[in-house]
């Protein structure tokens, strides 16, 4: 068994794109800016199961300089990670994160992204919504962070 951490931060965007957390869109919420879809979660989950499976990390797989995920639907880099950790005999046993943002509410999409992140990944995920209580850039509401981290096995 072995456990992997994953971390991302995005700021959130002045243009109107749409804010994708965990794959799920938050209808009439401000977005995320990024090179793909800015999805925290996503990125932060992908980047626990390949530390753990010491399979390298997000930025290596999927370039920010690579035209081929310029508004990438990120649940699709998270489903090629976990193909790349079956290829390589490992299995995830869950993935548990902690989301840290002011606006908008976790709690009424919770169950949506815990059950869309859990069905591409092929085992339980987790997911926490907390704030910053004023403390820091989070705190005042500038950006979207999140924590994820993964166990998996062979
Ligand atoms: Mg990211």
């Amino acid at each position: 068994m072995r456990v992997g951490l994953g971390f991302d931060v995005h700021p959130f965007a002045d243009d109107d794109r749409p804010l994708v957390l965990g794959g799920v869109t938050f209808e009439g919420e401000r977005g995320l800016a990024g090179h793909s879809d800015a999805d925290a979660i996503a990125h932060a989950v992908t980047d626990a199961l390949l530390g753990a499976a010491g399979l390298g990390d997000i930025g290596e797989h999927f370039p920010d300089t690579d035209e081929r995920w310029r508004g990438a639907n990120s649940m699709r880099l998270l489903a090629a990670a976990v193909a790349m950790l079956a290829d390589a005999g490992w299995s995830v046993t869950n993935v548990d994160c902690t989301v840290v943002l002011e606006q908008p509410k976790l709690a009424p999409r919770r169950a949506a992204v815990q059950d869309f992140l859990s069905e591409v990944v092929g085992a339980p995920v987790t997911v926490k919504g907390k704030r910053a209580e004023g403390l820091g850039a989070l705190g005042r509401g500038e950006g979207v962070a999140c924590w994820a981290i993964a166990l998996v096995d062979r």
